[in-house]
């Protein structure tokens, strides 16, 4: 009996599936080839926002997930207003570790068909491309993600963190898809410890690959509006309660004001690993920013980017002026807005101060059309940056994984006050030149072998952080 027990074991160990046996493999030209069909059918349902209808994307989705066997909830119809959703969807694994969020938001941004080769909401596959509003922001991310995961599913690997899928509404305009849904549902989120939106480039420049970005950090959003009042009359008889010459003196010395530079932990590591980039001299004031922007040099060459400059600096951009509405006439008002963005670690009051004592003018009327979000900062010693820099590594031996800073908003700040790990990172490796031009421009497209990378990119990050 011992005996047969004995011999028992090792045919038992042999025959426990281990995670690789028990994955059956991934037909990866197959799961492209679908990747391109969802992505082309999701393009065509119009989510443009406004008004969004992205109630009719979520329902797309739904019905995808369910065909695959994995639960989906299309939520906040009621909050968000008729034809308005957010989508949620979980595919189980053990619950040993904590769950790991895809998310994307469904709604793009208006296209002028005029500008266009093809039509925007075509969805058409052609040149090796899918063309359309939201190919690349960001209704490419979403499709990739839902078929990274509905290949774990079919594939059977066991997992010890669910993968929740999250597409929201509204991204583009107010956020309020993304803030509806942490705020209703934070019990569908309390157990997700690691989340993954957009927000992290994959940049190559002629065709060489510069570096995998993963965005750890993004500047806050902080609009102000100035108001100066006046008294109104007719302008052939100039005087001194003419608003207009007043908000024009005040915009002219904000203008003209330089921010002072700061570098964040993240830009400054940023900026030490691109410098395996550059050669000679600019490597040697990259590899230490801090120390170069005390050279005047090395300083006019690093602030001339005006990526650079953004990243090393709260930002003031004067946008809109409105005076009187005829030539002739002296207004009761003028009221200018600027786009402020500030650093993560800036604190909005004591830039708001500095700023209304370089204005000088106590009449000025200040009003805050946009307050910051919750500061955005993550930690880099995590499983999920470590699965993201081995599955780079694997594609590209010797690939620089690194954090630029995001100099626009996203939904991210919104999960981050939960406390979730919240990384940008778009699966796709695509020109500079190229995605500068369609990202909110025209002929917006993803190439098919792009779509089928970065579905597989992002299984693998599944796969290597779980
Ligand atoms: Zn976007």
């Amino acid at each position: 009996m011992m005996r047969r027990l004995l011999l028992l074991i090792p045919l038992i160990l042999i025959a426990a599936p281990t995670r690789a046996q028990s994955a059956r493999p991934v037909d990866w030209n197959a799961l492209r080839d679908e990747a391109v069909q969802v992505l082309s059918d999701y393009i065509r349902v119009n989510t443009t926002n406004p008004p969004g209808n992205e109630k009719a994307g979520a329902e797309f989705l739904a019905a995808i997930l369910r065909r695959e066997g994995i639960e989906a909830q299309v939520l906040d119809e009621e909050v968000l207003g008729a034809g308005r959703a957010n989508l949620y969807a979980r595919l189980r694994g053990d619950g040993s570790k904590r769950a790991i969020a895809l998310v994307h938001h469904m709604d793009v941004v208006p296209a002028s068909a005029q500008h266009w080769t093809v039509d925007p909401l075509s969805g058409l596959v052609r040149d090796g491309y899918v063309w359309g509003r939201g190919a690349i922001d960001m209704k490419g991310d979403g499709v990739a993600h839902l078929l990274a995961m509905i290949a774990l599913k079919r594939s059977g690997v066991r997992l010890t963190r669910d993968i929740v899928y999250i597409a929201n509404a509204d991204e583009e305009l107010g956020s309020t898809g993304a803030v509806a849904f942490v705020d209703r549902h934070p019990e569908l989120l309390r157990d997700v410890e690691y989340l993954i939106t957009e927000g992290g480039d994959i940049p190559i420049q002629d065709g060489r690959l510069q570096f995998y970005g993963v965005g750890v950090a993004e500047k806050r959003t902080f609009w102000q509006r100035l108001r100066v009042t006046g008294t109104p009359s007719h302008a052939s008889r100039p005087t001194r309660e003419n608003p207009v010459p007043r908000l024009v003196a005040a915009l002219a010395r904000i203008a003209e004001y330089q921010t002072p530079l700061e570098v964040t932990p993240g830009v400054d590591k940023y900026f030490r690993d691109i410098s395996r980039n550059y050669e000679g001299q600019q490597r040697a004031w990259l590899a230490d920013v801090r120390g170069a922007l005390a050279n005047p040099a090395a300083r006019e060459w690093i602030l001339s980017d005006v990526y650079w400059n953004a990243i090393l600096r709260n930002t003031i951009s004067l946008t809109v002026v409105n005076g009187s509405s005829k030539t002739n006439v002296i207004p009761a008002e003028a009221v200018a807005e600027i786009d402020i963005r500030l650093l993560p670690s800036a604190d909005p009051d004591t830039v708001l101060a500095r700023l209304k004592t370089i204005a000088a003018d106590s009449g000025i009327t200040w009003t805050t059309i946009m307050a910051p979000k919750t500061p955005l900062e993550n930690p880099v010693d995590t499983d999920l940056f470590r699965a993201i820099e081995r599955a780079a590594r694997e594609r590209d031996p010797g690939a620089l994984v690194t954090t630029p800073m995001f100099t626009a908003a996203s939904d991210r700040p919104t999960y981050r006050r939960l406390g979730i790990v919240t990384y940008g990172l778009d699966p796709f490796r695509v020109e500079n030149a190229e995605h500068q031009k369609m990202m909110h421009g025209n002929d917006e497209r993803i190439s098919i072998e792009n779509l089928g990378w970065g579905t597989r990119f992002i299984y693998d990050i599944l796969l290597y952080a779980q």
